[in-house]
């Protein structure tokens, strides 16, 4: 079973855990299987994912996608999903895969980073509020749950740093909200900018700065400075926009008619 599907049946199937609970797992390069679990994967990326990957690796969005991705048309969002593209050999190992471990450690994705807690929130949830849980995922090939190490949840996030991949993939997260609306079809064009805004971060920019954006949103001055500079920034932003162009979520502010509200048609992507 994928990493991918294994967090999926463990997430219905296992009892919910908080941050205080605790769990007995260790990893590192003195577990019987290391790297074992780095092979012939369906690891799905985040606009955060791709971000750090190809900032760590010094790549555009664009050859970052075409070198390590491959698309994945995903059935339950209806979403075009990008996902680690494995290499062709015998074991369809991850690309970022060496004998010492993973290559792009500080940077390696989010559910290689969580393994083997998995997180989500609550499909009853409103928008804003926070309704987490988090469950194991155990793989019957790892024996990181044979170690002797038992520690909570909430030092697990911390020890591997998850929190920023939770705060910048807010959106991803909130994609099983959303879940209706998405499986109704969304229209090419609004797949095409979903794409672009999580995963083509240099693209957007251009979106934002040089079609009539910026003309028909209200963007405060801090906030536009940011997104010039900073893709994190940037990255953040695309989820405002993402919730306000397909979800009609109160995320961002047209200009006024009388103000700066430009003739013609709505912003469309370069
Ligand atoms: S990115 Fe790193 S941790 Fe994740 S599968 Fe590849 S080698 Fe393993
Ligand atoms: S299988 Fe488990 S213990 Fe072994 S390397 Fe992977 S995560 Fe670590």
């Amino acid at each position: 079973m994928s990493r991918q599907d294994a967090t999926n049946s463990f997430m219905e199937d296992s009892p919910r855990l908080t941050l205080d609970d605790t769990i007995t797992f260790r990893c590192g390069p003195d577990v019987p299987c290391f790297n074992e679990c780095c092979h012939d994967l369906s690891l799905m990326l985040t606009g955060y994912d791709v971000l750090r990957l190809r900032t760590h690796l010094g790549l555009s969005s664009e050859k970052f996608i075409d070198t390590y991705t491959d698309m994945h048309a995903d059935g339950e969002f209806n979403l075009p999903l990008l996902r680690l593209k494995m290499l062709d050999d015998e074991r369809k190992s991850c690309p970022f895969l060496t004998d010492k471990g993973c290559s792009v450690y500080e940077d390696r994705p989010w559910a290689c980073r969580s393994y083997p807690v998995g997180s989500a929130t609550s499909v009853s949830n409103l928008p804003g509020r926070s309704d987490q849980f988090y469950f194991l995922i155990k793989e019957d090939h790892c024996k990181g749950f044979e170690q002797d190490r038992t520690i909570t949840v909430r030092e697990w996030v911390k020890d591997q740093d998850i929190q920023a991949y939770e705060e910048n993939n807010d959106f991803f997260k909130d994609l099983t909200r959303y879940r209706k609306t998405l499986q109704s079809g969304l229209g090419a064009a609004r797949q095409k900018m979903f794409f672009m805004a999580c995963y083509n971060l240099e693209r957007f920019r251009d979106f934002v700065l040089k079609s009539s954006f910026l003309r028909k949103f209200e963007v405060d001055e801090e906030t536009l400075q940011n997104i010039k500079t900073d893709d994190t920034a940037l990255l953040r932003f695309a989820y405002r926009w993402l919730r306000f162009s397909m979800f009609n979520e109160d995320t961002l502010s047209v200009r006024s008619l009388g103000g700066l509200q430009p003739q013609g048609r709505s912003p469309s992507m370069p």
